[in-house]
């Protein structure tokens, strides 16, 4: 399928930018992989607040991204000054610039931003892209950070809505971690547009759908205790009185061995092609002790009958390629009063046109939940 693109496209992304109105999974830019040249010009003066020179921050951040990347699309930084204002001169730019292209920086409201000029035809979904990148000294506490987040942007990767990736829009981090690099969900993203997503720490391996027809839909998902940097399946609880939660509160300093044993479980559901833009509707189910729980849209578990006959959606909407999910969003475990327990989470879509017909994993998303009683020595 060819698509001619008669007149280059600017697409211009801030890292705070005001065209954010919504946010999505390890999301796609668009339904088309950009293929960008890994070469960038890039030769930045100077050194980050830590002393560690910009070119090398960058470099950093390129290395970062490279783990998700095949040999020849390996990002590298050509020591050479290029433009990032210069659009169309077929050199990959990233720049630290005073202002945004004339524009200042305060005023245009952003810290960074990656202008991705679509050139030529959409060709077996590929079409190619030439990224200029350009960051702020607002940047400069995590410049890493900012770097890899336009970078980014410019491998074909939307805003997420989970906390410590990436690509949060900074002006919604809330991530008690500084986010100056990938999670394994964003490396997923990357290798799903330009890898083996098969191959990739948080798949779930298969897809099925209640018809039998084979569907190409994929899951992603994972159990994680700091939002996301790396995912786990067991999660320890230790036991702590509510008195010693409440100093604990109080002087957080002299409780360090009670640090927040926080769950968060994160999914993404990609679709199959032909479902790409249609109404529809996600599903979390969470199997425990025989029970079956859905999510619905008030983010309560509901039960539901075994022949999900009563089963509620999640989220409805318009589906993207790929729609990311909080499954649970900062359970504190030690206030949960959760004891030894297992669970599984199956993810699952419809489309509104076929409302009955579930495309699902039936791979689950293991968490494993243990109490350690306190030991007396
Ligand atoms: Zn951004």
């Amino acid at each position: 399928m060819k698509e001619v693109y008669s007149k280059i496209r600017l697409v211009i992304l801030g890292t705070v930018a005001a065209t954010t109105a919504t946010t999505y999974g390890f999301t796609l830019l668009a339904s088309f992989k950009p293929f960008t040249s890994p070469t960038y010009y890039v030769d930045i003066e100077g050194s980050a607040i830590n002393g560690t020179p910009f070119n090398a921050l960058v470099e950093e951040a390129m290395e970062n991204l490279n783990q998700a990347l095949p040999p020849l699309m390996q990002l590298s930084a050509k020591r050479e000054y290029a433009d990032p204002c210069m659009t169309g001169d077929g050199k990959n730019t990233l720049a630290l610039t005073e202002t945004f292209c004339g524009e200042p920086w305060n005023e245009f409201g952003a810290s960074g931003v990656a202008h991705l000029s679509y050139t030529g035809q959409i060709i077996a979904n590929t079409i190619d892209v030439e990224a200029d990148i350009s960051l702020s000294r607002m940047s400069d506490e995590s410049f890493r950070g900012a770097a890899g987040h336009e970078l980014s942007h410019a491998l074909g990767l939307d805003h997420s809505i989970f906390a410590s990736s990436i690509l949060k829009s900074p002006e919604s981090r809330v991530a008690r971690l500084p986010i100056d690099d990938p999670t394994p969900d964003d490396l997923c993203g990357i290798k799903f547009l330009h890898g083996d997503p098969t191959n990739c720490e948080i798949y779930l391996a298969g897809s099925a759908r209640t018809d039998g027809k084979p569907t190409t839909a994929m899951f992603f998902g994972g159990g994680s205790s700091e939002e996301g940097h790396t995912y786990q399946e067991n999660f320890h609880i230790k036991y702590v009185s509510p008195l010693l939660l409440d100093l604990r509160e109080t002087w957080p300093s002299l409780f360090p061995e009670l640090a927040p044993n926080v769950l968060d479980v994160m999914a993404t559901i990609v679709v199959e092609q032909g479902d790409f833009d249609k109404k529809g509707k996600l599903y979390v189910i969470a199997e425990l002790g025989g029970e079956l729980l859905a999510l619905n849209s008030d983010e309560q578990w509901q039960p539901i009958a075994p022949d999900l006959s009563n089963l509620v959606a999640a989220q409805s909407k318009t589906l993207h390629i790929a729609n990311e999910v909080y499954v649970i969003e900062k359970l504190d475990l030690q206030r949960s009063g959760l004891a030894d327990m297992d669970v599984n989470f199956f993810l699952g879509y419809t489309v509104d046109d076929e409302p009955t017909n579930l495309t699902f994993s039936p791979t689950p998303i293991k968490v494993s939940i243990r109490n350690e009683s306190p030991s007396l020595e």
